[in-house]
């Protein structure tokens, strides 16, 4: 019989889990002719998450979890749950019901016809989000697709469903700093994009602050782009030549009209123009040296504090 495992990332979600089980063991149901495993990720949860899903492993056997020693963030878990799910097609969905259950069936529908082995989703508007934040967003992904090669499309959200072969090469990519709009895109593969209209959280409140959504462009930008490390260059090459006319131009004065040293204002601005310029090329470089010096650690991207999955279950 075909497997699918649903992987769950659950931070803070005592909430949201009971309701999240109810669909999906709905949406289960409804598809008589698939098994089903359901991983929770529980992403160093605070609250009484981890309880919470130990409570509906014990009843039913579907249910993994994996209790993460601390918060790892999301990417992480993802990955973690990938790593332990047995499935023919692995399902990544958010608990909060922002990415329906409903859809499940249809993506498989679609998935088994072997056309594609991706089935992803996407927002097609942003409704009951701050303006500001889609504001933000917006810029973010137009910026992210004129630097980079790799195809970031605006509004795709991690709820997906994927062929075994693909969800393998998502895992082959073990870098630490990991952004999955754009590995999911890197991978290659033929995907089918649905979108739908966004929904607001069941229960519970956004695990994403403004601060960490900026900080996961950032890892974006870095880890799909090097334009900004070419731009600190051109940057210095420009100013070397306009540095060297303006050098040819008051010698050139003082050849012809004498007078010495004038002008103070202007150096200083001058000074601090290029000294801001350096100190940028310097911040852009130094993104990538960290970025490069956690890579080069090889940190592991989780540790597992706990997990009912053996390993010969997989
Ligand atoms: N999440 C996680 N670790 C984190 C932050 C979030 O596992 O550090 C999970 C969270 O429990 C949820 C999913 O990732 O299932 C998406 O988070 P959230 O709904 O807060 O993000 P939003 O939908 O607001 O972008
Ligand atoms: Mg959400």
């Amino acid at each position: 019989m075909t497997m699918i495992s649903v992987i769950v990332p659950c931070y803070n979600e005592e909430q949201a889990i009971p309701i999240f089980y109810r669909e999906i063991i709905k949406t289960a149901s409804e598809m008589p002719n698939v098994s089903f495993e359901f991983i929770f990720v529980n992403d160093g949860s605070k609250d009484e998450t981890e309880n919470v899903i130990r409570a509906l492993a014990e009843n039913d056997d579907r249910v993994k979890y994996i209790s993460f020693s601390r918060n790892f963030g999301k990417e992480g878990a993802m990955y973690a749950g990938m790593q332990h799910s047995s499935g023919d097609f692995i399902v990544i969905m958010d608990v909060d019901l922002q990415d329906p259950p409903a859809l499940i069936p249809r993506m498989y529908d679609d998935i088994k016809s072997g056309n594609y082995d991706c089935i992803a989703t996407r927002r097609v508007n942003r409704s009951g989000e701050a303006p500001i934040r889609s504001a933000f967003a917006r810029a973010f992904y137009k910026l992210i697709n004129h630097i980079s090669q790799t195809e970031i499309v605006d509004g795709a959200r991690d709820f997906r469903m994927m062929s075994r072969r693909m969800a393998d090469s998502i895992l082959s990519m073990c870098e630490y700093n990991r952004f999955s709009k754009g590995i999911f895109s890197w991978v290659g593969f033929n995907t089918k994009w649905i979108g739908y209209e966004n929904i607001n959280r069941s229960a519970g409140e956004t695990k994403w602050s403004f601060w960490k959504l900026f900080k996961y462009s950032i890892d974006g930008i870095v880890g799909f782009s090097t334009v900004p490390l070419a731009l600190s260059s051109l940057m210095g090459i420009i100013l070397f030549f306009v540095s060297i006319v303006g050098i040819i131009f008051i010698i050139v004065r003082q050849l012809l009209y004498g007078g010495s040293a004038f002008g103070w204002p202007s150096m200083i601005c001058v000074i601090l123009l290029v000294g801001g310029l350096q100190l940028l090329s310097i911040g852009i470089l130094g993104q990538y040296l960290s970025k490069t010096y956690l890579e080069t650690k090889r940190r592991p991207l989780y540790i597992i504090k706990d997990t009912n999955i053996r390993k010969d279950d997989k």
